[in-house]
């Protein structure tokens, strides 16, 4: 098997027997890139000096250390949004254009400590708001199965490089949807934790209660093997949690009797009938497995894209205001301070984030907080308390990851409201704090489309082994015939 098809397992197993060297595994990551990055755009840099500076090093480990390292050699790529000391920090965003971060965030120096290779940067919605990419300051990303469409967003890059198998494993931030999505839409793996899971100290913030990092693999054993590598508390993130305990202890999943909880309300307008179709078919094959089907109610469910749209707004145009001029990236030139930080501002951020920074300027302002922005956090906890009950019923939630499969260029980009549906059925779990991952369940008509399984809070291990017996059950996904070997 090529280099660039192997995933995470398998290039640590090679590379801790010395079958394959670090260096072999960097060369034959961006051999794969120059075939298909230029079709794809999925990276805002690329950094191979680096990466092969750092293969070097490993190799030059003893197989002792070697052992040590869970992730010994993997090449990984890291959205744009999380900094880094090697290659620049830009979200997106014309406003960080050519910043240099004085420090990594926690999760890369994690990655790195663990052996891993960050071979580059990838692209997203500016900021992470969005759901196509096509926000992105620089350029867009395609989605491998079809460059006429987007990959999602707005972790696109990450989604788009690892299905074009340009990197076996690439971190997403995920705040609405943003792993999850583009992981439906391009056919691979994506896993939001548990809010707190991971560290967001150096994750550039967009919604701070929001915001949680995961990986986008080609398997859910992939995705295990790095969350395990990137979780655990972190002085410097006082949200942050321990660490959920020893990788060793996996055990398999048992389907005889696994409650699997389907939402009424999540069903009907605005989805696909080919979506829904091809659920209702992963339905009966669980069922098949002898799980039990329980159909459960998230009563609150239809408030929950209007909650967020107040909450992470509001929280965005609190924690964008650091971007002035003064502190970091572009400013503009001439006129007095005042003038500056405007202009800075107007000239520096692209239109999706300025609206998101009125929106949540006004929720929070003096006559409208009451009415807006605390009345959203009390649908919040009721969102929260829906899961809750929900949890008190089954072992799991099943739905679709997306209400449709990947649109075209400019189809939603006119019509705010349209691009935010697409999050109606990953939100929920961000406003209630509990893990969430997509997994593909097939093509319909050559586009992907997943499946979202959902756990309650901190049962990210039950929830792998669920995601991990499915894909055990359905047959595999094929990749997206893009040019070179495949
Ligand atoms: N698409 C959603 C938004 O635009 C979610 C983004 C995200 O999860 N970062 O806000």
């Amino acid at each position: 098997m090529a280099i660039h098809q192997q995933g995470v397992k398998d290039l640590v197993l090679a590379i801790r027997k010395k079958e394959l060297s670090a260096q072999e595994a960097v060369n034959g990551i961006f051999h794969r890139i120059d075939e298909v990055e230029s079709q794809v755009q999925a990276f805002l840099h690329l950094n191979q000096e680096y990466a092969q500076q750092r293969a070097k090093m490993i190799d030059q480990l003893p197989t002792g250390e070697l052992e040590r390292l869970p992730l010994a050699g993997v090449p990984v790529a890291v959205k744009d949004n999380m900094t880094t000391t090697a290659m620049p920090t830009t979200a997106a965003s014309k406003i960080l254009e050519g910043f240099m971060a004085p420090y990594n965030a926690t999760v890369v120096d994690r990655l790195e400590a663990a052996g891993a290779i960050i071979v580059g940067k990838t692209n997203l919605d500016e900021f992470a708001m969005g759901s196509s990419t096509e926000h992105s300051a620089y350029h867009v990303t395609r989605n491998p199965w079809d460059l006429e469409r987007v990959p999602g967003g707005s972790s696109g890059g990450s989604a788009a490089a690892v299905a074009a198998q340009m990197v076996p494993v690439a971190l997403g931030s995920d705040t609405g949807g943003s792993i999850r999505q583009p992981a439906s839409y391009c056919g691979v793996t994506g896993f939001k934790p548990t809010y707190g899971r991971v560290s967001r100290y150096g994750l550039i913030a967009f919604a701070s209660s929001l915001d949680q990092i995961g990986p986008l693999t080609r398997s859910v054993e992939d995705a295990r093997l790095v969350y395990e590598v990137i979780a655990g508390h972190d002085p410097k993130d006082a949200t942050s949690l321990p660490h959920p305990g020893d990788p060793a202890d996996r055990d398999r999943v048992v389907w005889e009797g696994l409650r699997v909880g389907i939402p009424k309300e999540y069903e009907g307008e605005g989805i696909d009938p080919r979506i829904q179709e091809r659920y209702q078919t992963v339905l009966t094959t669980l069922e098949k497995a002898g799980a039990q089907l329980q159909e459960i109610s998230l009563p609150h469910t239809h408030y929950a894209i209007a909650t967020y749209y107040l909450v992470a707004p509001a929280e965005a145009s609190s924690n964008l205001s650091r971007f002035d001029g003064v502190r970091y990236g572009y400013r503009a030139s001439g006129g007095d301070l005042l003038t500056m930080y405007e202009q800075t501002r107007a000239e520096g951020f692209g239109p999706e984030v300025l609206r998101r920074i009125l929106l949540g300027t006004h929720a929070l302002s003096a006559g409208y907080y009451d009415a807006y922005y605390l009345k959203a956090q009390k649908v919040r906890t009721l969102i929260r308390q829906d899961f809750e009950r929900a949890f008190d019923q089954v072992d799991v939630i099943l739905t679709p990851t997306t209400p449709d499969t990947a649109f075209k260029f400019g189809e939603k980009s006119q019509d705010p409201l349209q691009m935010y549906l697409s999050d109606m059925f990953t939100v929920t779990a961000n406003l209630a704090g509990i893990p969430g991952i997509s997994t593909p369940a097939g093509l319909v008509e050559d586009l992907p489309m997943g499946i979202q399984w959902l756990g309650a809070a901190l049962q990210e291990k039950r929830l792998l082994e669920i995601a991990r017996g499915f894909e055990e059950l359905w047959p595999p996904v094929p990749w997206p015939s893009l040019g070179g070997d495949l």
